[in-house]
């Protein structure tokens, strides 16, 4: 770990403690020549409240206007880090120009049951994709001065009793799903600060973790910024600060302060951890005050175009049958049909919601496109009606299917509400209305050329709509421009790029968690283990509606000539790709690995490199892709670390996780990682270690007294076999060897010194 160079806070234990506090809702203290500073949601978005209206963690009292891009979900399906980094650049300079000096965000939990709440803040079910996108996005706001806070820390994966919930999950999952993208954006952009969650990790607070916030964030991955709280995460502060936190928000009354201040005097808590947190606040407010460049202005405009672009390399395109799109304006009249059209539902609900600049109607730019006589719509349904509410206008759906009969393609705007998923709350099912499926059933029966565009924030089931349209643009959450980029791709402006970051299941009972989520009596077992996502639809060889990875473009891409080359950085992937269709387009390289007899289970294949590639109509280009040799370990429960197992891996290419289009095969060499011997260890364990078979091997034979192995054989018997699994010191002290602790421990400790194995602890 860096050391870092910190100022000497010249700071009694009571102003140290008053540090530790918010000064408000979203700012800090000033204290001695400490600065306050300014921290805000979000991610998608700069949400600074107006102070004179009051301030809240749920986005409801109104904001100063701010560019409203697109949410997580949908930057996910760029797959594209240079573009969240530019998305972040521009977030960087709002937030300088409104005073801010920490944007609460980028959220990076696992999308581990699509019915949790905020799955739209978050980026994907794959680690890989989400450190890569928040690294960038760390990177890129932070190039502006402007702190990023990395959350929610940690397996924070339900809205459901998300105060008090305990995520019970196992250290395997735990390290190789739900903290991995914490690790990567921590190692590669050290963002200034984290947030812990509400919720507990295997019963233990993340506010009180100290495994968590010190061992583990600090002492392994190297963390050099502040912990700070969810807002109101922190119930007792004493132990919060033991633990590693930094920084308890929003304000906390003056109570806590006193309370730690009590805990010194009283010798509960060292002095010096008071101080070494009041020290890393101070850092951050210093950095971030020397950073502040309250004089920025930025042009809304401008970053209204980028939220465009940003939306339409987002958006995906899941189904497209006989090239129903793109539309050709002067085809025909065209039926628009959807409230959604004339009320697009762009960003989520809760702390996240922004304030946007303007808001883009789809029906409007759909119009600049095709010419204002050509388009009719019929609204055919109301948005917010409830998930399961029965058609309750049928005039509504007639209106709709009779101008649908006479145009020559109807585009139904569908999705749900913003009342029907938001922070706070899970969605009970991942249904579309009822009423809108059969409003689109009756649509299709009249006018095949139907197109569908979804406005969602989770994942939705879409076995029953996907046969009753021709075509489905998948726009999520898209923000203000999401009008004008849907239009874009209906029309061919844009050639859809965007690539699924969360599988879309056929039905909730198939998916990884449904048995566990939002679990019971206060915890949610993570039955699932590291099957969440495609890992587990592959390995229960369970049929998907659209997998991960998948989008469709208006142009072919053609995968050749695949080569692999093995370093001790990683694998070099490289290949060919070629467009081979008719227009230009942007096609998302996906390199899966896996590894064949793995000594533990493994998922057959896990997403280690992606990269998009633009090329133009007929361009071929060789492509490179580097998978670090990190991101092939598997965490080893018994050394507690990552160790890369040498073997045969399997590295495939292609377009989705169900699209492979190229195999390869290189042999790597795995890491030097021998459990060390124990006297617990297992006869087998130990027979494998040469030294240690030397000399025990014998005693093991001896104690069956001259049984040969010819006799154990005649008995059909394999004697190793059956006392394999015994524990050697219990094998030698009392079933057999009559030979002393002491005498096997020296044993084993030549054993282990002639491999290299460093015992725990020792
Ligand atoms: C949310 C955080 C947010 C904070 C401040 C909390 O309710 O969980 O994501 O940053 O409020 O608004």
């Amino acid at each position: 770990m860096t050391t870092q160079h910190t100022e000497p806070l010249q700071l009694t234990t009571e102003e140290q403690a008053a540090l530790g506090s918010g000064g408000g809702f979203t700012s800090t203290k000033a204290v001695g020549d400490v600065p306050a500073i300014t921290l805000v949601d979000g991610s998608a978005g700069v949400r600074m409240q107006d102070m004179s209206q009051g301030a809240d963690h749920l986005g409801l009292r109104p904001a100063l206007p701010a560019t409203a891009f697109p949410c997580a979900t949908v930057m996910a399906q760029t797959w594209n880090p240079e573009l969240v980094h530019r998305v972040a650049r521009a977030l960087g300079t709002e937030a300088q120009a409104a005073g801010v000096q920490v944007l609460l965000g980028p959220g990076v939990n696992m999308k581990r049951d699509p019915r949790a709440g905020r799955n739209f803040e978050y980026y994907s079910e794959d680690p890989y994709l989400t450190g890569v996108l928040a690294s960038a996005y760390v990177q890129g706001l932070q190039s502006q001065g402007v702190g990023a806070s990395l959350k929610h820390f940690a397996a924070n994966n339900t809205e459901h009793e998300r105060f008090r919930s305990s995520s019970d999950v196992d250290a395997r999952p735990l390290r190789e799903i739900y903290l991995r993208a914490f690790q990567r954006v921590v190692r590669d952009a050290q963002p200034w600060t984290v947030m812990c969650s509400y919720n507990r990790i295997n019963g233990v607070p993340a506010a009180e973790d100290r495994w968590l916030l010190t061992d583990v964030l600090r002492g392994e991955w190297g963390f050099e910024g502040a912990v700070l709280s969810d807002w109101g995460a922190v119930d007792d502060r004493v132990a919060s600060v033991r633990a590693g936190l930094d920084l308890e928000m929003p304000a906390d009354r003056g109570k806590h302060d006193r309370a730690l201040v009590h805990a010194v005097l009283a010798g509960y808590l060292s002095a010096r951890q008071v101080e070494q947190a009041a020290e890393r606040v101070a850092r951050l407010a210093r950095r971030a005050k020397a950073a502040a460049r309250p004089d920025t202005r930025w042009d809304a405009d401008e970053h209204h175009a980028l939220a465009r672009d940003a939306a339409a390399q987002g958006l995906v395109l899941l189904k497209n049958d006989d090239a129903v799109l793109p539309l050709v304006a002067a085809e025909g009249p065209l039926a628009v049909i959807g409230e959604f059209a004339v009320k697009p539902r762009c960003q989520g609900g809760g702390s996240s919601y922004v304030t946007a600049t303007r808001i883009d109607v789809p029906l409007d730019e759909i119009r600049a496109l095709a010419g204002e006589a050509l388009v009719e719509y019929a609204p055919g349904f109301t948005a917010d009606a409830a998930a399961d509410a029965a058609p309750d206008d049928p005039a509504l759906l007639r209106e709709a299917v009779e101008l649908a009969a006479r145009s020559r393609t109807a585009v139904i705007f569908l999705g749900l509400a913003g009342s029907q998923e938001a922070e706070g709350f899970d969605r009970a099912s991942i249904e579309l209305p009822q009423e809108q499926l059969e409003l689109l059933r009756a649509v299709h029966r009249v006018q095949p050329r139907t197109v569908v565009v979804l406005a969602h924030g989770g994942v939705l089931r879409l076995a029953p709509l996907i046969d009753h349209a021709a075509a489905v643009l998948d726009c999520g959450l898209s923000g203000q421009a999401a009008g004008g980029a849907v239009a874009d791709v209906l029309f061919g402006r844009v050639n859809p790029s965007g690539r699924l970051a969360e599988t879309v299941p056929e039905r909730i009972e198939s998916t990884p968690a449904f048995l566990n989520f939002p679990g019971e009596n206060l915890h949610v077992r993570y039955g699932e283990g590291l099957f969440i996502g495609y890992r587990w639809y592959d390995v229960r060889k369970l049929e998907v509606t659209f997998p991960f990875g998948h989008g469709l473009s208006y142009t072919t891409f053609r995968y050749s000539d695949l080569v692999l080359e093995g370093s001790a950085e990683g694998v070099t992937v490289r290949l060919r790709v070629a467009n081979t269709g008719s227009r230009a387009g942007r096609e998302i390289v996906q390199v899966y690995t896996g590894v064949a007899g793995s000594t533990v289970v493994r998922p057959e294949q896990e997403l280690k490199g992606f990269a998009p590639v633009w090329l133009e109509r007929g361009e071929e280009r060789e492509v490179t892709v580097q998978v670090r040799r990190e991101d092939l370990a598997y965490w080893h429960t018994a050394l507690d670390r990552w160790v890369v197992e040498g073997g045969e891996y399997t590295v495939g290419v292609g377009a989705s996780s169900r699209d492979i289009r190229l195999t390869g095969q290189l042999a790597l060499t795995g890491d030097h990682a021998p459990v060390p011997l124990t006297p617990g260890s297992s006869i087998t364990e130990v027979l494998a270690n040469p030294v240690a078979a030397a000399e025990l091997g014998e005693l093991f034979g001896a104690a069956f007294g001259g049984l040969g192995d010819s006799q154990a054989a005649g008995m059909g018997l394999d004697i190793l076999k059956m006392i394999g699994s015994t524990p050697v010191q219990r094998f030698l002290t009392s079933l057999g060897g009559g030979m002393g602790l002491a005498q096997v421990q020296d044993i084993l400790d030549r054993a282990n010194a002639a491999v290299g194995a460093v015992p725990n602890g020792r």
